[in-house]
């Protein structure tokens, strides 16, 4: 019996059987670029096909030199590149899993200046200009692509997928948006799509029937001007005749101003493309994004909405992903909270990808947690991130481990940021690790503030501090007012903010706490709430799905501060700052910079501007409340204690550096330690 018979389902392909309904979607990692890095790729995709992965997709590899995503980026044009591959190939066949090759021509979005696109527009998010394609160069293209789906076969790929969403060159030609050609290729949406189907068509007819021809179809553009409801369903029909194998959903082009799978999207919030698309279609249909749980992926299937599920980000965070839910072992998933901070925002600043929860992603050869050759007892102090990867990581390897933590429950700073709507899903890593400290059989003392002298008397061998931060409280005259308070008592519920408030400090606390204060709490877990704030529409209705967003007057007016003079947010995630700029704008949030804090009193909160020529002049912001949201410091008179008790002691996380800390540093230095002890 198990919870879920739908996404456990083998799935007959024709001439391949699929053992279950999960695919791992493409994603780029930095390791596809150079066949070098190929060996740490093959051990990437192994250990997720050995976690039950029934189909991996690769990376994004062009068919041509003018479609790679950079100067020199991944492609697969030669013999020998060809041939570079068979590691990859080999390794996830040696696991008994399926691999297919993406084949990806960035068009416009290739950032070099020898991009090309059916007509010469630039994109809003590359400075370079494409030049426009020519008949012959278009034909050259489609050449390039069946050559490349000729080399995956020869290299053991099981298939191709013909990457036909999110903005790229494919869907470029589908658009009026971007297609303005009035030739052959443009002019009326049969012509549009010529290019996609004869892709489709060529490739079928080069590499024969027994090979999968994915083709990633854009079910909505999530930009103005991009393909209506009718043109995406006759694709969908027109590449199911050139003989494509399975569709795969793509949602919104990089460029559109609608986040489709940052952690505030709801969960399937695009499940019901696929349930249309299956409608238009005799194909197998994949749904996609923040589908990160089984009982949200079996919901899907369940309710016939897809034949398969694709994740990608699910399976850096926890390559077992399948196997748990196979084994019933689902609370023991570590699951992708969408945050993009060790994923997608190293990606776009050319770094490796791995995963903030779990470091060895994309690292598996280099983080290596094996048994450990002597088993030590070791206190750990402190239960939030860095301590739990620390404490779970450490038992896991065999030590003896005991952690205290002084609130009743772990988390640490994690249990404040799950309370900010749209961060609901930070709530699954407390679960988790919550989970893993039984299953590695770490002793927990909760309420236990831990001493240098309780520890001493414990006779441990080794002791880990992870006592993390404190809210920094600015010496702001009048900062002991009773309209102060920090934001650990603000979203803890400890105090209740009035009708007005001033935000002290914009980093990413401070633009969370805005959002605590002006967000709809449940338009997260609300889909049409969500929809109607982002303004998706239907494609149907309006070309691109687009609708005007409709924004609730939010419950408290706030006023967000900082004294440099530099652009609010700046410092957040790239793929997830512009969410969060985008979110207090609608919501009117007021945001005052290079500002001087004079004081705090009844009046409200004093500010002054400098005395520049051209300065604002002082004033007064009449507010009931303002927030601390002035950075943190370190916790670590723990470690200054233990200093000459002869115990080897180890900091980490916040407890080590307060400065630019976040979860994705404090639990990479907990599992590092781990690895090291
Ligand atoms: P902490 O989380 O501070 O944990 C330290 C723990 O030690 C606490 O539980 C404390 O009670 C305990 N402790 C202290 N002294 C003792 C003692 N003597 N004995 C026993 N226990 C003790 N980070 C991100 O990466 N991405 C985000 O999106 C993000 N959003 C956030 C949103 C908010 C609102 C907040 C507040 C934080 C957010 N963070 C985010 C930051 C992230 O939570 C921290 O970087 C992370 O929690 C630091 O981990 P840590 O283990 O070093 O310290
Ligand atoms: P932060 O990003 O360092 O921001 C602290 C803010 O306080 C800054 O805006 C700073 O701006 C201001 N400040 C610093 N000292 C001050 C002082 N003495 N008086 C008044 N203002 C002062 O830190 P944070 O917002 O506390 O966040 C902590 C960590 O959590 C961050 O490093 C972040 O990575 C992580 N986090 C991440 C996310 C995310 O979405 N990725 C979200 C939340 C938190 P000025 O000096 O210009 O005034
Ligand atoms: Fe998911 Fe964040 Fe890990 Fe990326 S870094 S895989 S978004 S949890």
């Amino acid at each position: 019996m198990t919870a879920y018979p739908h996404l456990l389902a083998p799935l007959d392909l024709g001439h391949v059987t699929l053992p279950n309904r999960v695919v791992m979607g493409s994603m780029h990692t930095g390791l596809e670029d150079h066949a070098r890095d190929f060996p740490k790729l093959a051990a990437f995709f192994a250990e997720r096909a050995r976690g039950g992965a029934s189909l991996i997709i690769t990376g994004g590899f062009s068919p041509n030199i003018a479609g790679t995503l950079l100067p020199l980026a991944s492609k697969l044009t030669t013999a020998r590149e060809g041939k570079q591959h068979r590691v990859l190939t080999r390794a996830v066949h040696a696991e008994g899993g399926r691999i297919a090759l993406q084949l990806l021509h960035a068009g416009r979005y290739s950032y070099t200046p020898w991009c090309v696109a059916p007509s010469a527009i630039k994109s809003p998010i590359s400075k370079f200009r494409p030049r426009a394609l020519t008949s012959r160069g278009i034909e050259r293209t489609i050449e390039a692509f069946v050559r490349s789906a000729r080399l995956a076969r020869q290299a053991g790929y099981d298939g191709v997928e013909v990457m036909g969403s999110e903005g790229y060159l494919i869907n470029q030609f589908l658009a009026p948006r971007t297609n303005k050609r009035t030739d052959a290729w443009g002019g009326t949406p049969e012509k549009r799509r010529r290019f996609a189907v004869e892709i489709v068509r060529r490739i079928r007819e080069a590499v024969g029937e027994d090979f999968l021809v994915i083709y990633r179809i854009s079910a909505v553009d999530l930009v103005p001007d991009g393909q209506t409801w009718d043109e995406v369903a006759a694709l969908a029909r027109e590449v199911e005749a050139a003989g494509a194998s399975v569709l795969n959903l793509g949602i919104g082009w990089h460029e559109a101003r609608v986040p489709t799978i940052v952690t505030s999207v709801p969960r399937a919030a695009f499940a019901s493309y696929a349930a249309r698309l299956k409608s238009e279609t005799s194909l197998p249909v994949i749904a996609t994004n923040r589908i990160n749980l089984p009982e949200v992926a079996e919901g899907i299937l369940g309710a016939g909405d897809a034949d398969l599920v694709s994740l990608a980000r699910p399976f850096l965070a926890d390559p077992e992903w399948v196997r748990k839910a196979a084994e019933s072992r689902t609370d023991e998933i570590n699951t992708c909270i969408a945050c993009n901070q060790a994923c997608l925002d190293h990606t776009f600043k050319r770094q490796r990808a791995t995963c903030l929860l779990n470091p060895r992603a994309v690292h598996e050869t280099e983080l290596v947690l094996g048994p450990t050759r002597r088993a030590r007892r070791v206190a750990v102090v402190g239960a939030g991130p860095a301590g739990l990867a620390c404490a779970t990581a450490l038992a896991e390897r065999g030590h003896t481990v005991e952690l205290f933590e002084a609130r009743d429950d772990i988390g640490g700073q994690f249990a404040i940021a799950q309370r900010i709507p749209g961060k609901e899903e930070f709530s699954e890593s407390i679960r988790y690790f919550r989970r893993r400290l039984q299953v590695t059989g770490v002793t927990l003392h909760l309420g236990r503030v831990a001493t240098a002298d309780e520890l001493v008397a414990g006779g441990f061998d080794e002791v880990v501090v992870a006592t993390g931060v404190r809210p920094r409280i600015p010496s702001i005259p009048g900062v002991d007012h009773s309209s102060v308070m920090t934001y650990a008592e603000l979203v803890r519920g400890e105090r209740e903010p009035g009708p007005r408030v001033a935000v002290i400090g914009a980093g990413g606390i401070g633009v969370d706490v805005s959002e605590f204060l002006t967000a709809q709490p449940s338009a997260t877990l609300d889909l049409g709430l969500w929809r109607a704030e982002w303004g998706v529409g239907d494609p149907a209705v309006s070309r691109g799905g687009l609708a005007t967003a409709v924004v609730e007057t939010p419950k408290h007016d706030v006023v967000l501060l900082q004294r440099k003079a530099s652009g609010i947010g700046k410092g957040l995630g790239k793929t997830t700052g512009w969410v969060h700029r985008a979110a207090l704008k609608a919501k009117g949030v007021e945001q005052l910079i290079g500002v001087s804090y004079d004081r705090i009193d009844d009046d409200g909160l004093h500010v002054s501007f400098g005395d520049g020529e051209g300065a604002a002049a002082p004033r007064v912001i009449p507010v009931d409340t303002v927030v601390l949201c002035a950075g943190q410091e370190s916790v670590r008179t723990l470690a200054d204690e233990l200093g000459d008790s002869g115990i080897p002691v180890h900091v980490i996380g916040g407890a080590d550096v307060a400065a630019e800390l976040d979860a994705k540093r404090a639990i990479r230095q907990g599992i590092e330690l781990a690895a090291r002890l």
